[in-house]
């Protein structure tokens, strides 16, 4: 937690988040970096989450992100983690362009800090469960795997899941400091051994990743995604292969309401109509409130045949 400053969190975190794509200069291995401070802030804000569950859903935020750099046009990926822990699952989706959204099923749990003092993340996924990982690649139906939650930590969950799953070794940091009024620090990174890569590299990797295993500190010191590339690559020549913003956005809209509403179809309308006059949902990902009045339902009825 934090010391509770006298300045905001929010004044002292950089103005936007962005995330790096680079590739050591011999093709071994992708790397995937990113800072979420502000994108994690705007989630825990919207949702009032508070601070166990922030860092959790934080974790899975800046995954979604890391692994939202690798899709193409308009794919996207969703990621769900559900345990047994009183979180009750964590969803996120993000999608090549660097939009993330995502929420907690029950964002006001509390537990104790772990022995290490620290937020205690497996404590409120809990340890027995799945990761799901569901990829839309614009073909004809999603593709879903999942694998069994290992840690329940997230970062060590991801990578069971890289090489069970998809069969490639990955290495995985993820963090989220968070303060007395917000974020103060967010990111990750996640790094891929490519087809063919020398399996000698592991070791390496994995000495660096260790040193990286704080990563919400190097960013709350102002360290960027370029140089957690750096560090993760530890004396690797590498080439950055582009930058890219994230940030948190959501993709509701009143006309995906009624969408929904028509798939009810006409009976289930007149019902709402008769019953309660008006419809007020608010969507699950982002907490924005959406209100249909009896002149929407009707105008909706008209449409139906
Ligand atoms: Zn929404």
């Amino acid at each position: 937690m934090g010391t509770g400053r006298s300045l905001k969190s929010s004044e002292l975190i950089p103005p936007f988040d962005y995330l790096t794509r680079a590739t050591d200069s011999s093709g071994n291995v992708r790397v995937l970096a990113a800072r979420t401070t502000r994108m994690v802030e705007e989630c825990r804000e919207r949702h009032k989450i508070y601070p166990t569950v922030t860092a959790a859903v934080g974790r899975i935020l800046t995954a979604a992100a890391l692994m939202g750099a690798c899709l193409k046009g308009e794919e996207t990926l969703t990621l769900r983690i559900f345990g047994d822990g009183p979180v009750g699952g964590i969803i996120a989706d993000a999608n090549a362009k660097g939009e993330v959204r995502g929420y907690a099923k029950n964002p006001h749990v509390h537990v104790p800090l772990n022995s290490w003092e620290k937020l205690d993340v497996s404590g409120i996924i809990g340890n027995q469960g799945s990761l799901c990982v569901t990829y839309d690649l614009d073909m004809e139906k999603p593709y879903t795997g999942c694998t069994p939650i290992i840690s329940g930590e997230i970062a060590k969950d991801l990578v069971y899941y890289f090489y069970t799953s998809e069969q490639i070794p990955a290495i995985v940091s993820l963090g989220v400091l968070v303060g007395w009024d917000g974020v103060i620090a967010a990111g990750g990174i996640l790094l891929q051994l490519l087809p063919g890569a020398e399996k000698s590299l592991i070791p390496k990797l994995e000495k660096n990743a260790a040193e990286l295993s704080d990563v919400s500190h190097l960013i709350q010191e102002g360290e960027t995604p370029e140089g957690l590339v750096e560090r993760a690559l530890g004396g690797l020549e590498f080439k950055i292969l582009g930058k890219q913003r994230v940030h948190f956005k959501c993709r509701c809209s009143k006309e995906k309401l009624k969408e929904i509403l028509m798939a009810l179809g006409k009976k289930e309308i007149q019902d709402i109509l008769i019953k309660q006059g008006k419809v007020e949902a608010a969507c699950p990902f982002c907490s924005h409130k959406y209100l249909l009045y009896q002149k929407d339902l009707e105008a909706l009825l008209s449409g139906i045949t």
